[in-house]
């Protein structure tokens, strides 16, 4: 019923040769009937031609961050609008590097959802706890106060434009992988606190993204946990063979 997706978050690499070169492989590999959705999310620099380049094809783009504002004097940084106007729907907010580097809040978060949704956009929310709130045994009331305070303030009917995807801090970029058993445990906590306050219709049909050292050789365990409806790839989707082996995973 929800959908399956496999995200490719491109963070900073690529330049435009390369994001072609990418695109084309990812053209040829992916399976024409593959029955999960496949987005990828390049640099804001080579966004449009991206979305352009995909047009016709079965893999759809994303942009890694937005600003809140509609326009107006912010220096070095990119509107709904903008992204709309270049054929470009779907937007991540609240990557953890976001968070971490650009000091991005959930009360700012929850205003840039607002801002994405206004313009008909459908977001990738990340969270996620850091190491030190899972030694504490802190992670499930991180977890939940990054929902509320970033996606709480939502109606249900906002919820049909809202991918989540949980990835702990400490195993983005790391190696390191939850394991499946504590990927499905907190994707069920995740589920279960949606449910709570917004009943089954919503949290049945919100796809949960796994993601942190997803690779193509733990991809399917971790995808056949119940409550894992896909992931948001990192390094493994910076080539074409792995992250087409996630995809069919
Ligand atoms: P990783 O990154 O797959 O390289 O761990 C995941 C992410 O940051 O979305």
């Amino acid at each position: 019923m929800r959908q399956r997706i496999v995200a490719g978050n491109w963070k900073m690499h690529k330049n435009a040769e390369e994001t072609e070169d990418l695109l084309n492989e990812l053209i040829q590999a992916i399976p024409t009937d593959c029955e999960t959705r496949v987005i990828v999310a390049p640099t804001f620099i080579n966004l449009a031609a991206a979305a352009d380049h995909l047009e016709f094809t079965n893999i759809e783009v994303a942009a890694q961050n937005m600003h809140q504002a509609e326009g107006g004097a912010f220096t070095g940084e990119i509107s709904a609008n903008m992204l709309k106007s270049v054929g470009v729907s779907t937007v991540i907010l609240g990557h953890s590097e976001r968070r971490a580097y650009f000091h991005e809040t959930d009360a700012l978060l929850a205003n840039k959802v607002d801002t994405a949704l206004k313009h008909e956009m459908e977001v990738i929310f990340c969270f996620g706890e850091e190491l030190k709130d899972r030694l504490n045994g802190n992670h499930f009331n991180v977890v939940e106060n990054q929902l509320r305070d970033g996606l709480f303030h939502l109606n249900a009917a906002a919820w049909k434009n809202i991918i989540l995807a949980y990835e702990p801090v400490w195993a983005i970029g790391t190696g390191e992988t939850a394991t499946p058993e504590q990927a499905q445990e907190m994707h069920e906590f995740i589920r279960n606190t949606i449910n709570k306050n917004y009943g089954n219709a919503v949290s049945e049909n919100v796809s949960i993204l796994y993601g942190g050292s997803v690779k193509p050789d733990n991809a399917a365990e971790i995808f056949s946990k119940p409550d894992v409806d896909g992931g948001l790839i990192g390094g493994a989707a910076l080539k074409s063979e792995d992250f087409t082996k996630i995809v069919l995973a």
